[in-house]
């Protein structure tokens, strides 16, 4: 082989090394390497520029529904339509699966990320041509703006991916730009973390319990177990903050371990009969362990598990169904009641409740609010109430503020409620002195509380 031949085919060989086979376009390497140089050039004269990650909302079931194929020629219209609208000087690549990147060395600024986000994302919106069919598809975006958001390469993928993920959990179709405001949450996230990795060895995180009454009698059935925790830099963390840090920074099963462990121990000093309603967390439900792990926590907790109900929303079931399938079955096995918890919010399917075997719907406090002032609110609650008792389900409806609402409720045939009109989550103790004053536990009995 002459000099000229050899060099050709390293030339090739270092090409395909940097290009993604089933597109055309650049691969991770070829950004990177590109984002790289364009650091060294702007070291001298530090102009800003952008970097961009995008994902396809919902691609995964393509593959699923379609086949492979279509999977594939959908990526390559994709690159398509990328390559023919991104501003000259642009490079795009494929990054991996479902997931594009760009250098964009002429968008200096927020404004003009987001407003070219837009055009991609109307562009991608687009239906896709797959022969027989069309198919819709929408897509989040993440951009990262240098040198604020990094000052090389890795950084600055990192602080994209971080906005792309922003986008992500905001719902489809969103564009973010990596922000000094993301930056500070990003920050408290982790002093937040810390004080809570540090409250959860040292035993400081508590569980409160709101009680479930039966609409009729307004006598308690159950309580709702409620993560609660003070620290003492921060002061009071409410869990919609602190359990979705715990999930995306990896330590929900800690966290779960400590306040399941906790509930079961209180919930065993309530009368006969009386269940304990846990909520399980969305990270939980994409993890195949999560059954066994919760079943052997409350093993040693020596809890009856018919006494146990798991709390579970439908946008946690949606990220693997078939995995949230199998811990519902094993959770079932083990006569644990699965409930549906803020019914009507998010993702809702009628589909949902008759595929997954749940014993109750909990509906959501969004529809309690408004049930005596708009007629809708109260026609689709009647509707879900109908639903319900077609299906054997039994119907609790959550966040009851008003006399009004629950004796509403109790006309339309809810079977159970629960919200501040009846109580607000209390301390394990003050559960006692509760079901005390009811009458539901003798006077005077004494319980040792487990701590
Ligand atoms: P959720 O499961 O929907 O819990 C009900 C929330 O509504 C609780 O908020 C409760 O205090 C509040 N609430 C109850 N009745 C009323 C009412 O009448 N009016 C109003 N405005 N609010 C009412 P909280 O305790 O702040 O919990 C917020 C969310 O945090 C929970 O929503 C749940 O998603 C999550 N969470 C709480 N504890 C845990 C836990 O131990 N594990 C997991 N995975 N998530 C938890
Ligand atoms: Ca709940
Ligand atoms: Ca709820």
């Amino acid at each position: 082989m002459d000099l000229n031949a050899q060099n050709a085919d390293a030339h090739r060989d270092e090409r395909s090394r940097f290009t993604d086979s089933l597109t055309g376009l650049g691969n991770r390497w070829r950004l990177t390497d590109k984002i790289a140089r364009l650091v060294d050039e702007r070291a001298q004269d530090p102009a800003p520029f952008t970097v961009g990650i995008m994902n396809i909302d919902g691609f995964k079931p393509i593959n699923d529904l379609f086949g492979h194929a279509a999977g594939d020629e959908i990526l390559c219209q994709i690159a398509h339509r990328l390559k023919n609208c991104l501003p000259a000087g642009a490079t795009c690549a494929r990054l991996e699966g479902d997931e594009f990147g760009f250098l964009l060395p002429l968008v200096f600024d927020q404004d003009s990320a987001t407003k070219l986000g837009k055009v991609l994302a109307e562009v991608l919106s687009a239906p896709y041509d797959l022969g027989e069919r069309n198919v819709r598809l929408s897509s989040s975006f993440g951009f990262s703006i240098y040198p604020f958001a990094g000052e090389d390469n890795n950084t600055l993928m990192e602080s994209a991916d971080t906005a792309l993920y922003r986008s992500k959990r905001r719902g489809r179709n969103q564009i973010t730009v990596y922000s000094e405001e993301i930056a500070e949450q990003i920050k408290r996230g982790t002093l937040i973390e810390q004080a809570l990795r540090r409250a959860i060895n040292s035993d400081e995180v508590e569980v409160h319990f709101q009680p479930i009454v039966n609409l009729s009698t307004k006598m308690p059935v159950g309580f709702e177990a409620l993560a609660r925790w003070t620290d003492r830099e921060l002061g009071f963390v409410p869990p919609d903050i602190f359990i979705p840090l715990a999930e995306e920074r990896g330590f929900i099963d800690q966290l779960t371990e400590v306040l399941l462990r906790k509930a079961s121990k209180v919930a065993q000093t309530w009368p006969e009969g009386m269940f304990l309603s846990f909520n399980l967390s969305s990270a939980q439900l994409v993890d195949p362990t999560t059954a066994s792990s919760i079943i052997a926590i409350l093993g040693k907790a020596g809890i009856d598990t018919r006494a146990v109900e798991m709390e579970i929303t439908e946008t946690a079931i949606m990220s693997d169904p078939e995995i949230a399938n199998k811990i519902m079955n094993e959770l079932r096995d083990a006569r644990i009641g699965i409930s549906l918890d803020d019914f009507g919010t998010g993702q809702s399917s009628l589909g949902r409740l008759r595929d997954f075997a749940f014993d109750k719907v909990k509906i959501d406090r969004a529809f309690v609010n408004e049930i005596t002032t708009d007629k809708p609110t109260e026609h689709i609650v009647k509707a879900i109430l109908a639903m319900c008792q077609g299906l054997d389900l039994a119907a609790v409806a959550e966040g009851i503020e008003t006399e009004e609402q629950a004796e509403m409720l109790n006309d339309m045939g809810c079977g159970y409620g629960q919200g501040y009109f009846f109580g607000r989550p209390i301390n394990a103790k003050d559960t006692c002195a509760y079901l005390e004053s009811l009458g539901v536990l003798p006077r005077g009995t004494t319980i040792a509380f487990p701590y």
